[in-house]
């Protein structure tokens, strides 16, 4: 990843190629109708799966890319399945931080049965703050996000209590779309009968959108309050 780097308003940073896409996809989409710009750093290739490879994932992530509009991607190349939230970890995720200077930060729930998910919410936990650090060698500049907003892209079934449900509805067949781009992930050698990994992502969308009283729903957490400027957004 090379300089310039793009200002963006919204970073999702997650660990796998599709995370993104599962736990925010319908977020990205109603983002960008807004005119928002938004990024995702993958800090992992997501390889070795069973049905995947470097260039298949790539192009596939290429793919899905394209259909949500994202202003930027890139991937850190950061270990599969031994990721960690050490040090250097840390400076990585903090650099990329500073040069496209966000102002909200997306990223893992910090529960899950995966280690790599674990770690990916912890790093960026750690990121954030040395992101403002100065007297620094770290390339960018000193820069805090206000928020990290928290998805479920989840291996644990958990029924989690989010800070707040964002309606998604007008995005959701597209996020659908760009989920299927990875079809290495969720077709190849998987029945395509009920129930599918589809089914349940669709199922968990129309579920969370019912608390809110619209068709689909993406729920986030946050550890900070929200704010909120207008109650008449309330739904
Ligand atoms: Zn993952």
């Amino acid at each position: 990843m090379t300089p310039p780097f793009p200002q963006l308003d919204y970073l999702v940073i997650a660990c796998h190629p599709d995370d993104a896409e599962i736990g925010c996809g319908g977020a990205i989409l109603s983002l960008k109708a807004q005119g928002a710009k938004v990024g995702v750093l993958d800090l992992t290739d997501g390889e070795p799966t069973p049905h995947g490879s470097p260039d298949i994932r790539r192009r596939e992530t290429e793919a899905a890319t394209e259909i949500l509009q994202l202003d930027w991607r890139g991937n850190l190349g950061l270990p599969n399945r031994s990721l960690v939230a050490d040090l250097e970890s840390r400076r990585l995720v903090a650099t990329m931080i500073r040069q496209l200077r966000p102002r909200v930060l997306l990223t893992h729930y910090w529960a899950d049965a995966h280690p790599d998910h674990v770690a990916a919410s912890a790093l960026v936990d750690a990121a954030r703050f040395w992101a403002k650090l100065s007297k620094t060698d770290m390339a960018g500049v000193p820069h805090q996000p206000a928020k990290i907003l928290y998805f479920p892209s989840m291996h644990l079934r958990l029924h989690l209590k989010p800070s707040f449900v964002l309606d998604v509805t007008p995005y959701h067949e597209r996020k659908m779309q760009a989920l299927a781009c990875y079809h290495s992930q969720f077709i190849a050698g998987r029945p395509a009968t009920p129930l599918t990994i589809f089914d349940d992502i669709i199922a968990r969308a129309r579920y969370y959108g019912w608390t809110i009283g619209a068709l689909y729903g993406e729920p986030f957490l946050c550890r900070e309050e929200i704010g909120v400027r207008d109650l008449r957004q309330l739904s």
